[in-house]
């Protein structure tokens, strides 16, 4: 029934070294309360990588359109975000009194539903304001180059206010597919290589699931998964989509908006003055757009693979179509996701007996559905049909297949996560062993 959504890159990025997040040159950007890297940064990052290989894009330089086709077209560069980190929609309302035991347990997701009132405690539900909870460490850092008087940079001096330490997993999307993105590479990300900055990149292609259409009646949910810059016909900005600039004809965005502005200042990198701040919508905003039925499955495919607002290959205005309320993932399930039942999942992917090939194909699958789980709070079910239908997924049997769609079909995210982690750290020994068991 679905279609096959735009093709994208799931990109997994491991530090090397501490990746310092903040105030950064023409690579990074600083936004208090955001610890990530921007997709402008991983698309400077690639492109000096590039550059590096086939010098600069220019007359005389036969690649330059190869420079142009990765850097300055179509292709959108996500934001990479620490593994396990999420981020709480601003149309989830929650109880921050927590008295009683309901309380933890009461989300109102109102792009959704309704409810303004704690069940538990009779308290007001308090809005989110869409922050990336990252799970531990990030480390403090202060350079001399910051101004103690004003916090600010001294002379547009580079300074790191965050950092996260080597060994983190960052991932995201790149939007778009080309044969020189899906090589292994190592960059710098996020300020310069005295300061650390080194990390591996790899990808995995696959495609989108093509985004489920609203019930007639119902309308598109569409959450912000990076700050998007938002003007009006005049150029002025604003915080919700202009119909007429981001939406198709016969989509209305619903007046009830969740949203919240930031400021998003970068430093423009040949004058080493600061870039005029953008206000933008942050990350975490919600709205919702009425339509018929065919029209905003139109859009919601558009929104999926072009974004929205201005300034998207730098990594603005990546949207996630959401189907369903937001709910937490972190703490659920904990107790049910214990060692035996992962163990279990684990010796039942090492019984398929897959060979090295597919057991590196098998690492990208789970890469991607990860990916996919941290940005949209869920792992559907159409991806990872489609992940089987790959191309790399040929030489896998029908028995293979079947077993790996029963073992990875509906897991949890956290078990998702942890079992992600066992087959990275799986010793090719226990695994040869398990493919001769298997073949026996
Ligand atoms: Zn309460």
């Amino acid at each position: 029934m679905t279609a096959p959504g735009p093709p994208v890159l799931a990109a997994t990025v491991t530090a090397r070294q501490r990746l310092a997040l903040g105030v950064g040159s023409e690579i990074g950007f600083h936004t208090a309360g955001h610890r990530y890297v921007p997709g402008s940064a991983l698309r400077g990052a690639l492109a000096a990588v590039w550059i590096t290989e086939h010098g600069p894009p220019g007359r005389g330089n036969p690649k330059t359109d190869e420079f142009r086709t990765l850097f300055d077209g179509a292709i959108r560069y996500g934001n990479l975000l620490p593994a396990g980190s999420h981020r709480t929609p601003l149309s989830v309302f929650q109880c921050k009194y927590s008295p009683e035991p309901t309380c933890a347990e009461t989300v109102v997701d109102r792009a959704f539903e309704t409810g303004d009132h704690c069940p538990g405690c009779g308290q007001r539900l308090e809005q989110s304001r869409g922050n990336l909870d990252t799970p531990g460490g990030l480390t403090r850092i202060t350079r001399t180059s910051i101004d103690p008087a004003t916090g600010r940079a001294k002379d547009g001096e580079l300074y790191a206010n965050a950092a996260l330490p080597a060994g983190t997993t960052l991932t995201g999307r790149i939007h778009g597919h080309h044969p020189w993105l899906t090589q292994p590479r190592t960059l710098w990300l996020g300020g310069r290589r005295t300061v650390g900055g080194q990390a591996d990149l790899t990808t995995t292609v696959y495609r989108l699931a093509a985004p489920a259409p609203p019930a007639p009646g119902q309308p598109l949910v569409v959450r912000l998964t990076s700050p998007a810059v938002f003007v009006d016909l005049a150029g002025r900005p604003r915080l919700t989509p202009e119909p007429t600039l981001d939406l198709i004809p016969g989509a209305t965005l619903l007046p009830e908006t969740w949203t919240r502005a930031i400021t998003w200042s970068g430093w423009h990198a040949a004058s080493r003055l600061p870039k005029p701040a953008e206000l933008c919508a942050t990350a975490g905003s919600t709205y919702r757009i009425a339509g018929d039925p065919e029209i905003l499955a139109t859009l919601a495919t558009r929104l999926l693979r072009d974004g929205i607002g201005l300034r998207r290959s730098e990594g603005f205005g990546d949207v996630t179509i959401a189907t369903q309320p937001w709910r937490p993932t972190a703490a659920a399930g904990k107790k049910d996701d214990g060692l035996d039942p992962l163990s279990k999942l684990h010796k039942e992917l090492l019984d398929i007996g897959l060979d090295d090939a597919a057991w590196r194909w098998l690492i990208g699958v789970l890469r991607a559905l990860q990916v996919e789980h941290h940005r949209t709070g869920a792992v559907p079910a159409d991806l990872l049909m489609d992940l089987l239908k790959q191309p790399t997924a040929a030489d896998l049997s029908g028995r293979q297949r079947d077993q790996l769609r029963q073992t990875l079909d509906g897991l949890t995210p956290a078990t998702l996560r942890d079992l992600t982690t066992l087959v990275l750290t799986t010793p090719a020994a226990d695994r040869q062993r398990a493919a001769q068991r298997t073949a026996r």
